[in-house]
């Protein structure tokens, strides 16, 4: 019987649904090797939190409440004394921006092996075997780990949301943060350009790429934003032009995203913008190019001009 820990990843008072699909990854282990998932949240508001992860599957909920915001040493002595007190044989983090920060230093910690970035899973016979893509998600290959305790890192939006209310215990965990050893103090955030939009949290993305080619030509792209109520992102041309903040680049060196409907306009589908949209519920892709990759992953394609179909989509969906 080996225990499974996850520990939740929140941002700026919410839970991030990373969190919710650590559940399903950690039930999934555990269900493997016969052990208990136990879920873990530190610092924030974790009584709301706690309640929130006990969802159906999950055994025992911990809090460690520690200041409101992530901070590096805090979560890795927390996830260190958690994996200790529940005798944890897997550690099953975010590859998230914090669950990268945090991931390796918690294996280090424990001297353990640690997997990044897994984007499936399996267990047998003392046996890891992690999925995860390589050169620019251009191949998946398989890791297998025969020395546990393992920790690994799991990509969002590659599980389901756990769901439905569980029946765990919700308890405040016996672990004390030696302050002495906590290096650093989170002393506020600043926006950057993009105001709050998290192109990861929306449901419709119009996406545009260098097919737009002049920065005025984008005008057309928010008219279309505004009468379909769609949020934009971009390939990474249109964030090195300067066009468009960093925060709504989608890619390898951008965000993932896993909207309902990504819409790319314009953009050719290279490996780099592929590894962050293909898990899209449904793609659409515009594109003069018949033979443009991004075809080969698109639910539905128009091979066309985006000068004549946007203003025709915009014209469809009542905008002016
Ligand atoms: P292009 O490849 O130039 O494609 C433009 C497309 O527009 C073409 O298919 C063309 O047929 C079409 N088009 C032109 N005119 C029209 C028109 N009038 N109507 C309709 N279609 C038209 N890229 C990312 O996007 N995100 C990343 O995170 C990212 N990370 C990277 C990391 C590394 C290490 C490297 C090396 C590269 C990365 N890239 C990333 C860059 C990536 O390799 C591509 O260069 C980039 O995605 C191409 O962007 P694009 O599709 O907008 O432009």
């Amino acid at each position: 019987m080996s225990n499974v820990l996850v520990v939740a990843d929140h941002r700026r008072g919410e839970l991030r649904d990373v969190s919710f699909e650590l559940l399903t990854a950690g039930r999934q282990v555990a269900d493997a090797t016969g052990g208990d998932l136990h879920a873990a949240v530190v610092s924030g508001d974790v009584e709301e939190f706690g309640d929130q992860l006990n969802r159906e599957g999950v055994d025992a909920v911990h809090t460690v409440a520690n200041g409101e915001e992530f901070n590096h040493d805090v979560y890795v002595q927390a996830t260190e004394a958690l994996a200790a007190d529940v005798d944890a044989e897997f550690i099953v983090l975010p590859n998230s921006v914090n669950g990268l920060d945090y991931a390796p230093a918690v294996a280090n910690r424990l001297d353990r092996p640690y997997v990044s970035d897994v984007i499936d899973a399996a267990y047998d016979g003392g046996v890891l075997e992690a999925t995860r893509e390589m050169y620019g998600s251009k191949v998946e290959t398989t890791v297998e780990v025969a020395d546990g305790p393992f920790v690994v890192s799991i990509r969002p939006g590659e599980w389901p949301a756990a769901e439905g209310v569980g029946d765990a215990s919700v308890e405040a965990a016996d672990v004390d943060i030696d302050d002495s050893q906590v290096r650093s103090t989170v002393t506020g955030f600043e926006e950057v350009g993009g105001g709050d939009v998290d192109i990861a949290d929306a449901e419709f993305l119009v996406s545009i790429g260098r097919g737009i080619e002049e920065e005025e030509n984008l005008e057309l792209i928010e008219a279309l934003v505004e009468a379909t109520g769609a949020t934009m992102s971009s390939s990474r041309p249109i964030v090195d032009n300067g066009w468009l903040p960093k925060n709504r680049q989608v890619g390898q060196s951008g965000k993932q995203v896993t909207p309902k409907v990504y819409l790319a306009i314009g953009i050719s589908g290279a490996v780099q913008h592929v590894a962050g949209m293909k898990n899209a519920e449904t793609i659409i892709a515009i594109n003069t190019d018949p033979n443009a990759p991004i075809f080969d992953i698109a639910d539905y394609g128009i091979v066309g001009d985006l000068f004549d179909v946007v203003p025709a989509l915009i014209e469809e969906f009542g905008g002016d």
